[in-house]
């Protein structure tokens, strides 16, 4: 958690709450040992009544579902936010070389000059869909090499097979699925949900942090009680 700096209530002195970062030591291991180095980021608003950001990172299991791998509270997508929760994930993780990794997120301007400053050197993808529909098999007339290339490039971009790879490979007397990545395995699957996440009795539980205890709520910017204006929708 960080508190606003150098803020300290004059009546009370307690300091006033800014962001909170949360990551868990067993949804950690899962994503270190059992998916790809791919991470998505987002960030939406949150409807309480404090209002703010939720900051999110996920990666890919091996089954190619979302895996979260850690999430924070914050007042706004801002490069010095979203620099904020990079830097914390990269410390987390122990991302050491940044060229390795690929990160997707959107557009948005506060993002991409934050993931500039904190991750430099990875790839940086704004979505992954288009390159799925760039490729077409109709009418191939490509090499396959079955060293795991293919010339439509779908074989080594995705570490499955493309269909033109699977018939060269039972041409070759090859059995095509010993040449799936291990990334899509049952045994790498099993290594993502191997980590556990304890449950805590109650509040007796939790440990203390070092922001004192109980800082005031956060001031985002929005007023107590009813929006000034209210969004209306567009009559269609
Ligand atoms: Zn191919």
């Amino acid at each position: 958690m960080k508190t606003v700096d150098g803020f300290r209530d004059s009546k009370t002195g307690k300091g006033r709450f800014e962001r909170l970062y949360i990551c868990f030591a067993g949804v950690k291991q899962g994503f270190l040992t059992g998916c790809r180095q791919f991470i998505g980021v987002d960030g939406t608003f949150l409807k309480g009544l404090v209002g703010g950001v939720l900051l999110a990172a996920v990666g890919v299991d091996a089954n190619n579902g979302i895996f979260p791998i850690a999430y924070a509270a914050a007042e706004g997508e801002s490069k010095d936010s979203w620099c904020w929760f990079f830097k914390l994930l990269k410390e987390d993780l122990k991302i050491k070389k940044d060229y390795e990794w690929t990160i997707m997120s959107d557009k948005q301007k506060g993002l991409i000059e934050a993931y500039d400053m904190i991750f430099p050197n990875a790839t940086h993808k704004f979505c992954v869909k288009h390159l799925h529909n760039n490729f077409s098999s109709a009418g191939f007339k490509g090499e396959v090499n079955i060293e795991q290339t293919c010339s439509c490039r779908k074989w080594e971009l995705i570490g499955i097979p493309c269909p033109h790879a699977i018939a060269a490979l039972w041409m070759a007397k090859k059995d095509p699925l010993l040449y799936v990545s291990k990334w899509y395995t049952v045994e790498t699957y099993m290594k993502c949900y191997e980590g556990s996440v304890c449950p805590m009795n109650g509040e007796s539980e939790w440990g203390l942090t070092n922001v004192g205890e109980g800082p005031l709520p956060p001031l985002y910017g929005r007023a107590p009680g009813r929006p000034k204006k209210l969004r209306r929708r567009s009559a269609e």
